[in-house]
């Protein structure tokens, strides 16, 4: 591993201070680090200093608040605790799954949520500093994927530049459920949805979300719904513990004697980004839950894909997975 500086901050303000204060040097802030340091250690990331915001877990950042109108769950609360939190199995089961079918027991008690929405991809040819092609890594050497093996990578959102899995779960339940981000920075605090938070590679794979250099993710803020109680996670993978998705599918669904009302859905394991399916919601809304309406819409989930030799086989899984998923939850007892 190499050199690097390192401090603590005891505010969320001192963090974003102290990493302003870097000047042009590459910071970052350092939770669980269960991500960061894995990859500190392949030397595929490279940073000048570290900010350890470990200390803030006794913050707001480190809080869930659960009312009947909307769940905060602060940046810093772990894995673990959040898929452990009664509110959150009873009244958002898709969030408490999403993180409990993720990583291992050991990984959830260590991992932030924020740490876990900004994973980077487990595409090999980016953790093995030995391929000299990869965009994502080394902006302009090309991508060894394309040609590579490419079984676990993308079939929807990729580019010419690169078509790396975005590997986590949680994120698909946050876009589901229309969730918003909470941002401080050297300039305030600022709140976006959380579906512009990750960037779709197109011609610079190497820009991952649009934070701004220095920004820290406070917290994610849920709204809930009709259909959040009624919501699920399925996360179908080669084996079943331990494992990223090959295909998994974040689903909500408000549903009235049968009949479609709102769907929420997200992709997961197929696409370079957190996925969310609006074309397969619109073929639900108002439709009877039957097996044209589901098939219509795994059909529309996936009627952009675009596959390369070894992964045509996530689009047909793609769609059973959702398929299943939304039988799944319209059997849930709410
Ligand atoms: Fe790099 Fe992306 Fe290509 Fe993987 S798919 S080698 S991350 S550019």
């Amino acid at each position: 591993m190499r050199p690097f500086a390192y401090q603590s901050a005891k505010s969320p303000y001192a963090a974003v201070q102290a990493a302003a204060e870097q000047g042009g040097a590459v910071v970052h802030f350092l939770a669980g680090g269960t991500t960061l340091v894995d990859l500190m250690k392949l030397d595929v990331m490279r940073p000048a200093s570290l900010v350890d915001i470990n200390a803030l877990r006794e913050t707001d950042l480190g809080r869930i608040d659960a009312t009947s109108r909307e769940l905060r769950l602060g940046a810093l609360v772990s894995m673990a605790q959040a898929a452990d939190h009664p509110d959150i199995v009873r009244d958002f089961p898709v969030i408490a799954q999403s993180l409990r079918l993720a990583a291992s027991q050991q990984i959830r008690n260590m991992a932030s949520l924020a740490g876990n929405v900004l994973q980077r991809t487990r595409c090999t040819y980016f953790r093995d500093v030995s391929y000299a092609e990869c965009n994502k890594r080394n902006p302009g050497s090309g991508c060894a994927a394309m040609d590579g093996f490419n079984r676990m990578h993308a079939v929807l959102g990729g580019s010419d530049h690169c078509i790396a899995t975005y590997p986590g779960d949680f994120a698909q339940a946050l876009i589901a459920l229309d969730a918003m981000v909470e941002i401080v920075g050297p300039l305030g605090t600022r709140r976006m949805p959380f579906a512009a938070l990750h960037r779709q590679p197109g011609d610079s794979p190497d820009a991952e979300t649009t934070l701004e250099p220095g920004e820290l993710i406070a917290s994610f803020l849920v709204p809930a719904g009709p259909w959040t109680r009624r919501s699920l996670y399925l996360k179908v993978r080669d084996r079943e513990s331990y494992e990223f998705a090959l295909a998994s599918a974040a689903v909500a669904l408000d549903l009235r004697d049968g009949t479609v009302g709102e769907a929420r859905i997200a992709l997961g394991g197929v696409a370079t980004v957190p996925w969310r399916a609006t074309a397969a919601e619109a073929a639900l809304r108002d439709k009877p839950l039957d097996d044209t309406s589901k098939q219509a819409a795994a059909e529309a989930a996936f009627a952009d894909a675009s596959a390369r030799d070894h992964n045509a086989f996530k689009i047909d899984l793609g769609r059973r997975t959702l398929m299943r998923a939304l039988d799944q939850a319209a059997a849930m007892e709410i």
